[in-house]
């Protein structure tokens, strides 16, 4: 079993009354717990694992503005502000460093996507630079290589995925908030049409506000309420190698590989836009649904299969009582297989781009499923069927950096405050209302 996270202690007490409970403990949850903590609020932050135990500790670490879908970009420039502060307030490092990151491309149709997204991002005041080869070689430098040009922003950055959610969490117990590990949720207890608490394998837990960060898992918690989260699961393979010379001080996607710079002098490496679908019935109930998707180029390089993820899992079928184990409670932490000839390929790549790096091995390798949506924008969204219930996930892999965003953004939806953000563009009613699904726009 892969459990790579800094370990936090559990409340001493577990709660029978809260303002608001928070399910599932990534970055999301915890970003949400802290900033509600912060404002006064009583929350109780819920995770069937460990803090952090899934998708927010195996991600690769980028934290990027660059190529964000333009709906998304004012949440992740407000998100870099956030993680650039929460080391010095909660008096821990969240792994956060400015260090830039850089594409670089063999493709004119990448540069032009570039140079038409850069004047876009512009307008909204974040700034990249759009580079030619000589330049794209001087930012990471020591490839065979040669490209014909890139994208640098020097304002993103990277995070350490196994400290982040751990800091964030011991932030939030430390203002207030209860924070209790190997408890899950089993669903939400209604009383005259709204919330009126939460079931939880250690008891009710009342409360007026839910929030569900509960990633991969949110769908089929939703599901059990009669809310459908349009959502598909998708595996991503990524690997830490050895210990290794510097080649880049951030973050790197090359045509090949992604790499990031980890503070313990190592990289994290994975192949850009590779990953696996699995069967199963949330799949097949929402596949209409993904058909933009799977006809846009990001879906080129999935592959699709059948495996237990039919039978058991949070893509499964099937329902259950809250005085009953739940499905989560059977899966504490999901933690899929590595492809590991995608990992080797991975560092075969690696090795025929930096020379240098020749001698460098696979430490570990491990899988996480990237819980996406149609148009692969999340969903932060109050459910109006349910007052009181709010949903953040779908985040379809690129929540890491917009974590803590989307955290303060669920925090200004409970407390009805202005928005740090619009809102609109993530409210879960763009797939049913009847519109278009757009295709996504992410790059
Ligand atoms: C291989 C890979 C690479 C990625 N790379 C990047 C990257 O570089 N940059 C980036 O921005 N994003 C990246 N992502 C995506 C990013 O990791 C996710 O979007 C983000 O972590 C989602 O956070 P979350 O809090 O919504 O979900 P999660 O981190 O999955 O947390 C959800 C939590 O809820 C818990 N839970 C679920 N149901 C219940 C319940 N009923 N009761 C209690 N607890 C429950 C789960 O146990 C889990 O801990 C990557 C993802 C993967 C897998």
């Amino acid at each position: 079993m892969f459990v790579n996270v800094d370990a936090v202690h559990d409340s001493p007490d577990f709660p029978t009354q809260v303002d608001v409970v928070i399910i599932g403990a990534g970055i999301v949850g915890t970003s949400a717990a802290y900033e509600l903590a912060r404002q006064g609020i009583s929350v109780a932050l819920l995770e069937k694992g460990l803090i952090g135990c899934e998708q927010s500790s195996r991600n690769w670490g980028w934290v990027r503005q660059q190529n964000r879908d333009m709906f998304e970009l004012p949440l992740a420039m407000y998100s870099l502000d956030r993680w650039e502060a929460f080391s010095g307030e909660i008096g821990r490092d969240v792994g956060f460093r400015r260090s830039g990151i850089v594409y670089t491309t063999d493709s004119q149709a990448s540069m032009s996507k570039w140079e038409a997204w850069g004047k876009q991002a512009r307008e909204q005041g974040f700034i990249s630079h759009v580079i030619g080869a000589e330049e794209a070689g001087k930012r990471a430098p020591g490839t065979t290589s040669c490209w014909i040009g890139g994208v640098w922003s020097p304002s993103d950055g990277r995070a350490e995925p196994a400290m982040a959610c751990a800091a964030i969490a011991t932030g939030a117990r430390e203002l207030g908030a209860y924070v209790h590990q190997n408890c899950a949720v089993r669903g939400l207890e209604q009383h005259g049409g709204r919330i009126s608490g939460v079931w939880t394998e250690r008891g009710l837990v009342r409360t007026s506000t839910v929030v569900c960060a509960g990633g991969a898992w949110s769908s089929r918690f939703c599901r059990r309420h009669g809310i459908e989260l349009p959502s598909a699961n998708i595996m991503g393979t990524a690997l830490q190698t050895t210990a290794a010379p510097e080649v880049t001080p951030g973050c790197l996607t090359t045509p090949n590989i992604a790499l990031r710079r980890r503070l313990d002098g190592s990289y994290t490496l994975a192949m850009p836009g590779r990953g696996r679908v699995e069967i199963s019935p949330q799949g097949l109930r929402y596949a209409t649904k993904f058909y933009g998707a799977y006809r846009s180029k990001l879906a080129k390089k999935l592959q699709i299969r059948v495996s237990s993820s039919f039978f058991r899992g949070p893509e499964a079928a099937g329902s259950w009582q809250f005085d009953q184990i739940s499905p989560f409670e059977q899966q504490r932490i999901l933690d899929p297989e590595p492809d590991m000839a995608l990992a080797r390929a991975s560092l075969a790549a690696l090795h025929k781009e930096y020379p240098a790096l020749s001698g460098v091995h696979i430490a570990r390798a491990w899988a996480g499923m990237i819980d996406t949506t149609p148009d692969m924008v999340p969903v932060i969204s109050a459910i109006d069927a349910i007052p009181g219930f709010i949903v953040a996930a779908g985040f379809s892999g690129h929540g890491f950096g917009i974590g803590p965003g989307a955290g303060r953004l669920v925090t200004d939806l409970v407390t009805g405050s202005v928005p740090v953000v619009d809102p609109a563009p993530y409210h879960i009613e763009r797939f049913s209302d009847g519109s278009r699904i757009r295709q996504p726009e992410m790059m």
